[in-house]
């Protein structure tokens, strides 16, 4: 479904991601941990191409992501298609301030899908209905908690009804008793096998969820692993050291 192959990515002279492999297969959910700095937000902004790879590929089913042959329009068309089959929730919700919560999840599907409002709409309630926000789809972000409009968020995401969801420190600007409303969904989404890719410094959430660990640290993934097996027999130092000031 997604795969990096021998990612590099550089800002300047500081090499981010120093030859990334990942794959995601359908359905799988993988999570990312790491020390701040490691390259987490970098790997997953390249996966939609927010960050500009240097080298290595990115496919998303088996279509590459990075078109270095393709230019301007051709190439924008090409990536908004692969945008569209990607749903991304950041760390900070991004909602537009001045759409109501319905509006702000079906702004995409009726913009970039074409899709008439009334369907739009149908398609909006029912997922705020899942994030449990039916009640809140005059409301404007606001007045919203961070809870609900990271939950709002998810359901903007869902909208375009992605393969894949990339999520970055989503509960980390939360509050501790909002973050397992937002757990809550996600847990969700992978009862319905979405396929995710997560980055998180929740620990014990990222143990319960994923199919597969992966722990970074320089730009390297220096180990991985399923997550029974890296979260409590981690077998390089550096993700001992890590894990033991983190679990
Ligand atoms: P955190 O846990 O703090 O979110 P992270 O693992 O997500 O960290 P990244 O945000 O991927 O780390 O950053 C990796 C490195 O790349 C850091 O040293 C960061 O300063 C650098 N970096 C990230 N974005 C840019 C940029 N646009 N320009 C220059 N350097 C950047
Ligand atoms: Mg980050």
């Amino acid at each position: 479904m997604v795969e990096m192959r021998n990612v590099h990515k550089r800002f300047g002279d500081l090499e981010v991601l120093k030859g990334i492999n990942l794959t995601v297969e359908r359905g799988k959910i993988i999570s990312i941990i790491g020390p701040s700095g490691s390259g987490k937000s970098t790997l997953l902004r390249s996966v939609n191409h927010l960050e500009v790879i240097d080298d290595g590929d990115i496919l998303l089913d088996g279509a590459q992501v990075n078109r270095p042959d393709l230019q301007g329009l051709a190439f924008e068309r090409h990536i908004n298609h692969i945008r569209q089959n990607m749903g991304m929730v950041f760390q900070h919700f991004n909602l537009f301030p001045h759409l109501s919560t319905l509006d702000n999840v079906t702004l995409a599907p009726r913009k970039l899908k074409g899709m008439a409002s009334k369907q739009a709409n149908q398609l909006g309630m029912e997922l705020l209905d899942r994030v449990g926000l039916a009640d809140k789809a005059d409301v404007f972000p606001s007045r919203l908690s961070g809870g609900q409009k990271q939950r709002v968020a998810i359901a903007r995401a869902l909208a375009m009804q992605p393969k894949v969801m990339l999520f970055d420190e989503a509960t980390s600007a939360l509050d501790p008793e909002l973050v397992e409303e937002v757990n809550r969904v996600m847990r969700g989404l992978a009862e319905e096998h979405m396929t995710m890719l997560i980055v998180t410094h929740e620990m014990a959430f990222a143990r319960d969820v994923s199919d597969w660990a992966m722990f970074m640290d320089g730009g390297v993934v220096v180990e991985e692993g399923p997550p029974s097996m890296l979260f409590s027999t981690p077998q390089q130092e550096r993700t001992q050291h890590f894990l033991s000031k983190h679990l």
